[in-house]
């Protein structure tokens, strides 16, 4: 059974080598940063990379004191949401002075005074910089199966079938080293992440003691907490859906998280995703000041349960004031997308 995880993906950039230069996947690798910022006492530190760790870090930088610049090559950061939707994050890390530069290329890094990193050279310019956490993503590590003369999927991971064997009879694969099918698309994906892990784990290893388990699939279903707002996700983006061939449409909606007349509460913006010409669900995001987090997961439901916006527009949801207003915000949104479909 292999389960060997995945690698944080380390660009080719000179001056990796740097003390002060840092990637965060494991355990120890969190306890040498805090401790070179606490031997340090570090003030600005730059994130490379505006995926959710990297942003997850720029929030950790920030309750330390630290003023942080986050570096990303994309538009914007939050990539796999929807545009406007990440401008949503985009405006929470300004609002608490984080300082985002998108479309920006890092060439690599040069030291300053003494022994560790000085400066960031990007897009031509070179920013100072005590600290920089290089967060670009992860690889799946694949080094053990292929020696063993493994499948790799498309995505790069380790080909499984539904019962989490490879190409191999007597070999299991689980976890962020192998794929998954995409309960939207039928196809096979690459989404690593420990909700998945955990699953797939459970259904190799019973497997591997003669069990005959199916593993269900993933939607990718995701969250994250970005200062004062929770984002989250399931299925596909708009982007996403039309790139696995669907004729796509969507319903965006702003309403409050909880009932206008009860304190508290805040702001929340949800985006359903959805065929054209059946309705079927595809996907949502979800932000907001809260609630956003368990919302998304009344979604990941329905699409497990291949519904369209019409059968999620009439579940009977909860209702009092200190939790949702009347109509819930995710009702709201799927009765956007009723309309839109004209019946
Ligand atoms: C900062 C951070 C935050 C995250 N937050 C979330 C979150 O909020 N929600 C979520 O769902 N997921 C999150 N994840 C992802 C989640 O941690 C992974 O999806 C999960 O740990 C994958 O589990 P795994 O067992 O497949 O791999 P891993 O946890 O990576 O374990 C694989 C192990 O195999 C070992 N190994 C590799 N190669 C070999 C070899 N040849 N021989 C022996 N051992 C080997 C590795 O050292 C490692 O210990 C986060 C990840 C990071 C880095």
């Amino acid at each position: 059974m292999i389960g060997t995880g995945a690698r944080a993906a380390i660009p080719p950039l000179s001056g990796m080598e740097l003390p002060g230069v840092f990637v965060l996947r494991t355990v120890p690798d969190g306890d040498a940063i805090r401790q070179f910022i606490e031997d340090r006492a570090v003030k600005n530190a730059t994130v490379l990379g505006g995926g959710y760790i990297g942003l997850e870090m720029a929030e950790a930088l920030v309750e330390r004191g630290i003023t942080v610049t986050v570096l990303e090559l994309l538009p914007t950061v939050l990539s796999t949401y929807d545009p406007g939707m990440s401008e949503i994050v985009a405006r929470e890390l300004a609002d608490k002075g984080v300082t985002v530069r998108t479309e920006t290329r890092i060439e690599g890094f040069e030291g300053g005074a003494g022994d560790s990193v000085g400066y960031v050279v990007a897009s031509g310019q070179r920013l100072p910089s005590e600290m920089i956490i290089v967060s670009a993503g992860v690889r799946p590590n694949t080094a053990l199966a292929e020696s063993g003369g493994l499948e790799l999927g498309d995505s790069g991971a380790i080909r499984v079938d539904a019962r989490q064997i490879t190409s191999a009879p007597s070999v299991l694969a689980a976890g962020d080293c192998s794929e998954a099918t995409h309960m939207v698309t039928g196809r096979p994906t690459w989404i690593p992440l420990g909700t998945t892990a955990n699953k797939q784990g459970r259904i190799a290893g019973e497997n591997a003691v003669g069990g005959s388990r199916k593993f269900a699939g993933v939607a990718g279903t995701n969250v994250t907490k970005i200062f004062g707002l929770e984002a989250a996700q399931t299925g596909l983006s708009t982007a996403a859906a039309e790139k696995a061939g669907f004729v796509v449409d969507s319903a965006r909606i702003r309403a409050r998280s909880r009932s206008h007349a009860y304190p508290g509460g805040g702001p929340i913006t949800v985006k359903i995703i959805f065929e054209k010409e059946t309705g079927r669900l595809l996907g949502a995001q979800i932000i907001g000041a809260e609630g956003a987090a368990k919302r998304i997961d009344t979604v990941a439901t329905a699409i497990y349960g291949r519904m369209t916006v019409s059968d999620l527009a009439v579940i009977d949801m909860s209702y009092a004031p200190p939790f949702s207003p009347v109509w819930d915000p995710v009702l709201v949104a799927a009765g956007q997308a009723v309309k839109k479909l004209g019946r």
